[in-house]
C-alpha cells in the first residue's frame, strides 16, 4: 500500500509538472522524500525536479551521498553553486570563515551561498517541497503541510507533523538511503564548519549554528511572514 506521503507527492507531481521542485539537503527527512517521488516519478512517468544548494562547505561525505542517491534512485540532481563573484566580494569582506564572528556575518555568508542559488532552483516552479518538520525547531513549531511562501510559490511540508521516531522507521523499513554523518551523532546536517554531531538531550538542530541563540538558527531559505 502507498503512503500518505507517497499519495501526497504523486499528486504534486502530477499537479505542477516540471514545475514542481524538491528541495534535497541530504539529511534523513529529505532523503525519505527523494526516496518516495522518485517511486511516484516512476508510478506516473513524470521526471521530479530534485535540487542540491552546494555551498562550496558541505562536507565531503554529501557529495559521496549526492553520487550514491542519483544512482540508487535513477534522477537527475541539479546542483547549484554560488555565484563566484558573490562569494569572492563576500570573502574579501568577512573572511572564508567569517561567518563565527557575528549573526550578521553568518547571514551574509548564507545568503550567498544558499539564497543566491535557491533564487535559481525555484525559477519556474509554482510549487516546491522540503522535508522541514515541526519537531525540528521552535521556529518551525508550527509549520503547515502547505501554504503559500514569501515567493508566492506553495510549499508543501509534507513530513511536518512526522516525529523523529517516524521518521527514522521509515527510513529503515523502505531502506532510505542515508547521509554518514547520521551514524557519527548529527541530527542535522549542513555546511561542514557550522555543523557539529549533538548530544542524546540536545535539540535535534542544537549542532547548526551551535555558537547561536535559537531562535536565529535559519538561513533564510524557510523564513516564513508569520501572521
Ligand atoms: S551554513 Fe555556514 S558555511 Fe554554509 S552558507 Fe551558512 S554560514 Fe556559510
Amino acid at each position: 500500500m502507498n503512503s500518505e506521503l507517497f499519495v501526497l507527492l504523486r499528486d504534486a507531481l502530477v499537479q505542477h509538472g516540471d514545475g514542481l521542485r524538491v528541495a534535497c539537503s541530504l539529511g534523513v527527512e529529505d532523503m525519505i522524500v527523494v526516496h518516495e517521488i522518485a517511486r511516484a516519478a516512476a508510478s506516473v512517468g513524470g521526471r521530479p525536479r530534485v535540487f542540491l544548494l552546494d555551498t562550496g562547505r558541505l562536507p565531503e561525505e554529501s557529495h559521496t551521498l549526492l553520487d550514491a542517491a542519483k544512482q540508487k534512485y535513477a534522477i537527475d540532481i541539479e546542483v547549484h553553486l554560488p555565484d563566484a563573484i558573490a562569494v569572492e566580494r563576500l570573502v574579501r569582506r568577512q573572511g572564508a570563515n567569517g561567518f563565527y564572528d557575528s549573526v550578521q556575518a553568518r547571514r551574509a555568508c548564507c545568503e550567498a551561498r544558499k539564497l543566491g542559488p535557491l533564487a535559481r532552483a525555484l525559477e519556474g516552479a509554482t510549487a516546491w517541497v522540503t522535508g522541514l518538520r515541526r519537531e525540528q525547531s521552535p521556529t518551525r513549531s508550527d509549520l503547515p503541510v502547505s501554504e503559500i511562501d514569501d515567493r508566492g510559490l506553495i510549499k508543501l511540508a509534507p513530513l511536518a507533523h512526522w516525529t523523529t521516531e517516524q521518521v527514522w522507521a521509515f527510513a529503515k523499513e523502505h531502506q532510505v538511503l542515508i547521509h554518514a554523518l547520521h551514524s557519527r551523532g548529527y541530527t542535522s546536517i549542513g555546511c561542514a564548519p557550522c555543523t557539529r554531531a549533538t548530544k542524546p538531550d540536545e535539540p535535534l538542530r542544537a549542532g547548526r549554528w551551535w555558537w547561536e541563540a535559537p531562535e536565529h538558527k535559519e538561513c533564510g531559505l524557510h523564513s516564513r511572514s508569520v501572521s
